[in-house]
């Protein structure tokens, strides 16, 4: 079967979803999202867990507080999204050894400065912008086992060039704690250019569950193909897929995408960043909004390294939430939440002691194993340029692109994937105001 629509938006997250709606703004309302998975929001997804709403993907809304208002924060607060103000900094003195001793204050802050200090010397020296290996063990002080530095090395990436995130929005951050989830303000935008009814989408111009494999593109249009084999016709397509799927040959493009493309995607890094929830049936860490965060220093980097309770979000949940990420995320991927559930419990173990009851519940998220996805946000080399994202966000023929990864500024962020979608459109309405003068022909529309 064969349809043709003016614009076709591959992908329903957050920079799809804006996207669509600022074309339907504009008088665009012959469109048609296809998204694979069999649900909107993306990589913005809430999961009932220990009876709360958890999210799986983003959490937290970045970047608050500051001159200009993150777009995001508005949108959150015209819709009353329940949200709880976030304190990382105290996570440095609330950092354990694997015999369960607190770093003592002074010496805890006084090395996580020096370390920092010391992370962002390295990634200078090495021009790099990954998690680098363990700085020069020599300059820093031996109360700190290098795990953590590695862990700081995260943090001081963000201090090497100051994130605009925080520069442009604020410092503050605000965690999403609603049991509608992050996702109701997806919803809520669509609600705006969609049919919906009690809550739920039932437009027939959102298509769940439509795998895009293909990419047929030309002067005249674009031909989409489907796992499912149905084909669409559309003038235009903006796709939205991640980084990671970008990089992965989930869509085949006809002819192929040009040298300098296909060269920018490969440049760009992928993160792979996995909050595993654990529940308990009682408390057995300390309280209080200052303990909220806590590190567990092991000489594995990047192992079970940081946690979060999630009292102040859902008071007494009794959920711990241990974030991992890149090759630690991949590794616990591949194995069986069982022995992640042992790993963590001995972690646990060593931090609070023997005695600890077990968790009655795991969540344990895949976004590397995840086709759709195939890691958790874009990460740009620090000295790449802003030609690598031009390059990812610039349009081939009549396919332009979307997502996270095209957000010159905000990449890797929710605003980032919101902005973008506002901006691709733009770009694509610019595209067709051009086509209509060009041509004097005012048949695009039908
Ligand atoms: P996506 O949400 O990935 O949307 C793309 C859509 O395209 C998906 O729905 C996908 O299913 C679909 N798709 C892919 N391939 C195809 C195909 N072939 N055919 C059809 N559809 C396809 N940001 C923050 O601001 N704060 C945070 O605290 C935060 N934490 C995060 C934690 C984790 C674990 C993760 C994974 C992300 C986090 N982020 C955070 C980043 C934020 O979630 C993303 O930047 C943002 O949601 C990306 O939106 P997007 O529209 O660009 O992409």
């Amino acid at each position: 079967s064969s349809s043709r629509s003016a614009v076709i938006i591959i992908g329903a997250g957050v920079s799809g979803i804006s996207a669509a709606k600022v074309l339907a703004e504009n008088g665009i309302a012959d469109l048609l999202i296809l998204e694979a998975s069999d649900r909107i929001g993306g990589r913005i997804r809430k999961e009932s867990f220990g009876g709360v709403s958890v999210e799986l993907g983003a959490g937290w809304i970045a970047g608050v507080g500051g001159k200009v208002s993150n777009p995001v924060w508005e949108i959150a607060a015209k819709f009353g999204l329940r949200t709880c103000f976030s304190d990382y900094s105290n996570a440095r003195y609330n950092i354990y050894d694997r015999s369960g001793k607190i770093f003592p204050s002074g010496i805890a802050a006084d090395s996580y400065k020096k370390a920092v200090d010391s992370a962002i010397q390295r990634l200078r020296e090495l021009e790099s912008d990954c998690v680098v290996d363990v700085p020069n063990g020599a300059e820093l002080p031996s109360q700190v086992p290098q795990l953590i530095i590695v862990f700081l090395c995260l943090n001081a990436e963000k201090k090497v060039e100051p994130i605009s995130t925080y520069v442009d929005f604020g410092e503050r951050e605000f965690l999403v704690a609603d049991e509608r989830g992050y996702e109701y303000l997806l919803y809520k935008m669509a609600e705006d250019f969609l049919f919906t009814s009690e809550g739920r989408i039932l437009d027939n111009r959102l298509k769940l569950n439509k795998v895009v494999r293909e990419l047929q593109h030309s002067r005249n249009g674009v031909t989409v193909k489907t796992e499912d084999g149905f084909v669409y016709e559309a003038n235009y397509v903006i796709l939205s897929a991640s980084i990671g799927v970008l990089q992965s040959d989930l869509i085949c493009f006809r002819p192929p995408l040009p040298r300098w493309k296909t060269e920018a995607i490969e440049k760009c890094d992928v993160m792979v960043y996995t909050k595993i929830f654990l529940k308990f049936p009682y408390k057995f860490w300390p309280c209080g909004p200052d303990k909220e965060f806590f590190i567990y220093a092991h000489e594995r980097r990047g192992y079970y390294t940081f946690w979060q309770h999630m009292e102040n979000a859902y008071p007494d949940s009794n959920i711990l939430v241990v974030t991992l990420t890149n090759g630690e995320s991949k590794r616990v991927e591949a194995q069986s939440d069982a022995e992640t559930l042992k790993e963590a419990t001995g972690v646990l173990c060593d931090m609070f002691g023997p005695e600890i009851p077990t968790a009655t519940d795991i969540l344990v998220p895949r976004w590397w194993n995840n086709r759709f996805q195939r890691g958790s946000y874009s990460n740009y080399p620090i000295i790449s340029d802003n030609q690598v994202v031009n390059d990812i966000k610039a349009p081939v023929g009549r396919i332009f692109f979307t997502g996270e990864h095209t957000s010159e500024r905000f990449n890797g962020y929710v605003h980032g994937g919101y902005l973008a979608g506002i901006d691709t459109s733009k770009a694509l309405l610019a595209e067709i105001r051009k086509y209509e003068r060009e041509n004097e022909s005012k048949s695009f529309l039908l």
